[in-house]
């Protein structure tokens, strides 16, 4: 297939807007909305309001649920984005609807020292969420401005979340409500390895083992002690050798927590575990598995307490899903890209929506590379043809929906 001379146009605007999204990308990169920093996650919410507004969409906010205090360690509660919206715009259009979902959030310390985009030679610039994913945001709010400004009518709904990085425990809800009623759903998330594009994800869940023992003196009482920490070591070995990586299923556990000194018989031991399954009801298989380590009565000791907490289920490729990539596909064929496809046992939001019946694509962002590092990188000069790539994904995607509808 070559390109039509509407997409032409639309690639055309994209090209001249090189400047403006690296200025714009420059500008939110010093944004810092990271570890749930809530005066920043506010500015740039702010900021995606007021541009989604300016493409003629209408925005409404939709609640996060409270994160449930169990799943993060005491020391990184304050990391969690508390009171921050999600944000939804809405745009009307003719013919099918389309989903954009992206994340304002990033995993950077907003005290740290890495703060600003800056040029590191080779088109490239690393600055904090560069790619993950203020890079992303940037292209794909270019691509809808130049298909409006093309002449193009359409349907959109863009979501976006402020608690990605931590799980989307809080706007989980709200990505599930707002599948229906769409054709296919796009998240910007940066390009996989080699530039893929990933197809299926992994699912990931969250766990704690919590084990109850009786404090006592490590010298004068010992006897009289329970340790919860070998209560919890136990559990920690068992629930270990319920994985079994080469048939997709993971357990990681960490971090952990027991005792108060070391001169005390440890009465209480906790630790923090990540579940990954590449198959749907692996997860039922492996929770249930889990929960089965728990054992001992309330105020008995040792005691074993499992809480679990499904997180994203697994994504797999779907006959859906497949059509999709090879929209996508075709399209970064006719701008001279291949565009091989790729797999991961990263989650994203994508598997949120998916999972609520949308056929997904996720990593329609930028490229770049050491994410969540502070020398995440994001490639400048790739912008223009990233945001080529996405509006050619949405208006093949819509015009193909259309075509089935009719
Ligand atoms: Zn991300």
């Amino acid at each position: 297939m070559s390109m039509t001379d509407r997409e032409r146009d639309v690639c055309r605007r994209l090209e001249q807007m090189r400047r403006r999204m690296a200025d714009e990308l420059a500008a939110w990169v010093a944004i810092p909305s990271g570890r749930g920093h809530a005066a920043g996650l506010h500015a740039q919410r702010a900021a995606l309001a007021g541009r989604v507004r300016a493409l003629g969409a209408l925005t409404r906010d939709m609640p996060c649920d409270a994160r449930p205090e169990w799943i993060d360690p005491p020391w990184s509660r304050d990391q969690a984005a508390a009171g921050v919206d999600v944000l939804v715009g809405e745009h009307a259009g003719p013919g099918p609807r389309l989903l954009l979902c992206g994340h304002f959030d990033t995993v950077h310390d907003p005290h740290s020292s890495f703060r600003e985009l800056k040029a590191i030679g080779g088109g490239r610039a690393s600055g904090p969420g560069c790619a993950d994913m203020k890079g992303g945001l940037v292209i794909a709010l270019a691509a809808l401005e130049a298909i409006r400004d093309a002449g193009v009518p359409l349907a959109w709904t863009f979501v976006l979340v402020p608690d990605e990085e931590t799980g989307s425990f809080g706007s989980d809800r709200a990505l599930r409500a707002c599948a229906p009623g769409h054709a296919a759903g796009f998240v910007f998330e940066p390009a996989g390895e080699g530039d893929s594009l990933v197809v299926e994800r992994m699912g990931a869940g969250l766990f704690m083992l919590e084990a109850f023992g009786r404090a006592a003196h490590a010298g004068r009482d010992h006897s009289k002690g329970v340790s919860a920490v070998r209560a919890l070591a136990r559990a920690v070995l068992a629930a270990e050798a319920l994985a079994d990586p080469a048939a997709g299923r993971i357990v990681n556990i960490g971090p952990l927590q027991g005792g108060a000194a070391t001169n005390i018989v440890p009465g209480h031991a906790a630790a923090w575990g990540n579940l990954r399954f590449a198959r749907p009801d692996d997860e039922a298989a492996l929770g249930a598995a889990l929960e089965g380590l728990a054992h001992g009565d309330d105020g008995e000791v040792p005691r074993v307490r499992v809480r679990r907490i499904a997180g994203r289920p697994a994504k797999p490729m779907t006959p859906e899903v497949e059509r999709l990539a090879g929209i996508v596909r075709g399209a970064s064929e006719d701008l001279g890209r291949a565009l091989p496809f790729g797999r991961t046992g990263g989650v994203c939001d994508g598997n949120n929506l998916q999972a609520a019946g949308l056929p997904v694509l996720d990593t329609l962002g930028v490229r770049g590379g050491n994410l969540h590092r502070e020398d995440e990188w994001v490639d400048l000069d790739g912008l223009v043809d990233r945001a080529q790539l996405a509006a050619l994904a949405l208006l093949r995607t819509a015009e193909a929906a259309s075509t089935m509808r009719a």
